[in-house]
């Protein structure tokens, strides 16, 4: 499971690509080189990244690539569970599991920046009960829990504002 400490991102990375392959593969799918790149680009940490971010990436790597080329490779891997979006910070970052759940839950480093995916059934069974009791139609459930990291609270264990327990 990525996460901030993982011990080598270089294997995180290929290991993602190399998914997303097999995953268009199977579905029909085709991954442009220019989606491949903006899935690379997310890859490069665990840190989620903005849309414009990327955009500058992928225009220093081909001035010939728009924003409008950008925004669509971001919408096709969004739609193949490929990449999430991190509504708080309006930032993405890459899915290691895609299409193996339907609900997410974020623990966003606030000290680092590094996001980290949990898909426990538990939670999610919690949420579905909850709506079902106030007869909600759930859609979509995205949490996004902000805090710091192990590796961030073991070296400085403050966060800005808050005194140590
Ligand atoms: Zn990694
Ligand atoms: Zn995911
Ligand atoms: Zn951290």
């Amino acid at each position: 499971m990525p996460s901030s400490q993982c011990a080598n991102h270089h294997i995180c990375q290929e290991t993602a690509l190399a998914t997303a392959e097999a995953h268009c593969d199977k579905f029909g799918e085709r991954l442009t080189p220019n989606r491949r790149d903006v899935l690379r680009l997310i890859w490069q940490s665990h840190r989620p990244i903005k849309a414009y971010d990327l955009i500058d990436l992928m225009s220093a790597q081909d001035a010939k690539v728009k924003p409008a080329t950008v925004y669509r490779a971001l919408d096709f891997l969004l739609a193949q569970g490929l990449i999430h979006k991190i509504d708080s910070l309006s930032a993405f970052t890459g899915c290691s599991h895609p299409n193996q759940h339907d609900d997410c839950y974020f623990l966003i480093c606030q000290s680092c920046g590094t996001a980290q995916e949990c898909c426990s059934p538990l939670l999610a069974e919690a949420i579905t009960s909850e709506a079902r009791q106030q007869d909600f139609k759930l859609t979509r459930t995205v949490l996004e829990i902000a805090g710091q990291c192990a590796t961030c609270h073991q070296t400085a264990p403050t966060i800005a504002g808050q005194e140590a327990r």
